[in-house]
């Protein structure tokens, strides 16, 4: 099943279900769980249910969850782009943090703001917790996600290397493409043979298997939980493979009418145009 974060054309944002080129409304019909986050916590979520219904078209979608208690980001989790970054491998996991407020939605401007010259793209797997949970084995991990979207973890290169923290370089506004939905854990049965494509005007700048990453979303989720409590839609960005815009000849750093596509299979197609901040 595929839920989608939205805005009705009155503005009222809400969050459904996404059935072919039709999404149907439930938020208005769960008073008690204002939004997709909340909805995930219930009983009825990965049930069929009915509502009023939207053409999936003539609505605004917003971030997966716009609402994150926590975005927690993977940096050098795939051997290639380990080596391009020209990076030691690491024992345990990288991780930073995103905020919510830096997220957009399928569709929405990926805005370079006036301050960088180097934004450049990170297709990613972004990682929906369902079930909350502290030191959570490697075994159970899969049982607290709820599902899995696309994400593009755009990424201002000159910000990030200002000092040996990536935190601003990772956290402009408008750069953190989260979507268009999400679908629940079933709809990634292999990672082996489930692609993650990255394209930029068309032209295919990143690809590789969920297998190749280098900590798995198990190994991830039980080292997370290690120091943190996991919560209800949270989200994990798990990582990006080789060929980011900065490290290749001639570098490819994104500006103004770009696309870019984040496209997993069985997930969906995430695409964003970059626009220049005045
Ligand atoms: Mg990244």
């Amino acid at each position: 099943m595929k839920y989608a974060s939205f805005k009705t054309l009155d503005g009222r944002a809400t969050y459904g279900i996404v059935e072919g080129a039709r999404i149907i409304d439930l938020g208005s019909s769960h008073p008690n769980a204002a939004t997709l986050k909340d909805f995930i916590a219930t009983a009825e979520f990965g049930k069929s249910l009915s509502g009023v219904e939207f053409e999936l078209n003539s609505v605004k979608l917003l971030p997966v969850i716009p609402n994150p208690g926590k975005i927690i980001c993977v940096g050098l989790n795939y051997q290639d782009h380990v080596k391009e970054m020209n990076r030691p491998g690491s024992e345990k996991p990288v991780l930073f943090m995103r905020s919510a407020n830096s997220q957009i939605a399928h569709g929405d401007p990926l805005v370079r703001a006036k301050v960088t010259e180097k934004l450049d793209y990170e297709g990613e797997l972004a990682v929906i917790i369902g079930k909350p949970g502290r030191y959570i084995s490697k075994d159970e991990a899969l049982s607290h996600v709820a599902g899995y979207a696309c994400y593009n973890d755009g990424t201002a290169r000159d910000w990030q290397r200002h000092t040996h923290h990536w935190t601003p370089g990772k956290n402009f506004d408008g750069t953190g493409a989260f979507g268009p939905w999400m679908v629940t854990a079933d709809a990634v049965k292999d990672r082996a043979t489930t692609f993650l494509t990255t394209r930029v005007n068309g032209q295919q700048v990143q690809r590789a298997s969920l297998a190749q990453m280098i900590f798995s979303i198990e190994e991830l989720i039980e080292y997370i939980s290690g120091y943190t409590t996991l919560e209800t839609g949270d989200v994990i960005v798990t990582g990006t493979p080789g060929g980011v815009g900065d490290k290749r000849k001639p570098p490819l750093y994104l500006s103004a009418g770009d696309t870019v596509d984040v496209d997993i299979d069985g997930v969906g197609l995430l695409q964003n145009t970059v626009v220049q901040e005045a």
